[in-house]
């Protein structure tokens, strides 16, 4: 695999907890893709969700990512430690404002008062759920006070987009598959896909790493970054999840995933490290594994 693009990736954990195993799944296919096309990682702090957060969360993480080994290019942990960043969210509340300005500028943003019942009552109404753009209360069309408690909705048109994924293959799909995108929620937070497309531009990341998870979220994102000028897309690869034996998906819930307690328990990091790489399927063995042997085995 050599790189024809912009390879500059970010692993950007979000401060609702330390890290899990989950995080370590995507570490290694962060810094596995990042050394393979000779690219840089950055660090960033996704604390957009104020309710979640908290600073506690994101000094156990940088804690763990030191124990761990996991040094991004830039910013350094010290960095973060030591005060306000243009790595953190939360420190960049001008930043989103504006890009809000420049999406309103090209598309219709608009206050939606849609709860979940709202949807529930037209997929009871319809015999399926909502699909396209708009949503199921033809909020646009009410002119809602956009400075009320209410979802910031932003118009992204209809239609698909499709991308090369470097580790799912080529990949189409639905630009609106549940409405038109969310870029605020009611509480007054900036969404995760409104900032990470925001971040990714302005820090010049032109390859986005992430669990299979948020593949469904990427064509909203391609359009959303077209709208905001960026004239290449992203590359992106979205990588195998850590599963629970039964396959279903790993939460917080799941105390025993969280790396803390894990070396609390006596496990090594290489042992972690091991594990994590039979669980995404990167290694049929369950050997103990230094990081560097781990990213080794992906690309
Ligand atoms: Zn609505």
């Amino acid at each position: 695999m050599t790189a024809r693009f912009n390879s500059t990736t970010r692993f950007a954990p979000a401060p609702t907890g330390g890290l899990h195993l989950g995080h370590l799944a995507n570490a290694i296919y962060v810094w596995g893709l990042a050394r393979r096309l000779d690219g840089r990682v950055l660090l960033r702090i996704e604390d957009h969700d104020r309710q979640r957060c908290r600073p506690e969360f994101e000094a156990a993480l940088l804690d763990d990512m030191d124990r761990l080994g996991l040094a991004a290019d830039a910013p350094a942990t010290d960095e973060l430690r030591a005060g306000p960043s243009s790595f953190r969210q939360s420190d960049n509340d001008a930043v989103y404002s504006a890009a809000l300005d420049r999406v309103a500028q090209a598309t219709d943003v608009y206050a939606c008062d849609c709860s979940r019942a709202t949807f529930g009552a037209w997929r009871e109404a319809n015999g399926r759920p909502w699909s396209g753009p708009g949503c199921p209360g033809r909020c646009l069309d009410r002119g809602l006070d956009p400075r009320s408690a209410l979802t910031l909705r932003a118009a992204l048109g209809a239609g698909d987009e499709a991308w090369d994924d470097l580790l799912l293959g080529a990949r189409s799909a639905p630009v609106a598959s549940d409405g038109d995108l969310p870029v605020r929620d009611r509480n007054g937070n900036w969404t995760y896909a409104f900032c990470v497309v925001v971040d990714d531009m302005r820090h010049g990341v032109g390859l986005v790493v992430r669990g299979e998870d948020l593949t469904d979220a990427t064509p909203s994102q391609i359009r959303l970054a077209r709208l905001l000028g960026r004239a290449e897309p992203a590359q992106f690869a979205h990588h195998p999840l850590v599963r629970r034996p039964d396959g279903s998906k790993l939460s917080k819930a799941d105390g025993a995933t969280s790396i803390d307690e894990l070396l609390e328990s006596g496990r090594s990091a290489e042992q972690l490290f091991g594990e994590v790489v039979r669980r995404v399927g990167l290694d049929a063995a369950d050997e103990p594994l230094s990081f560097d042997e781990a990213t080794a085995l992906v690309g």
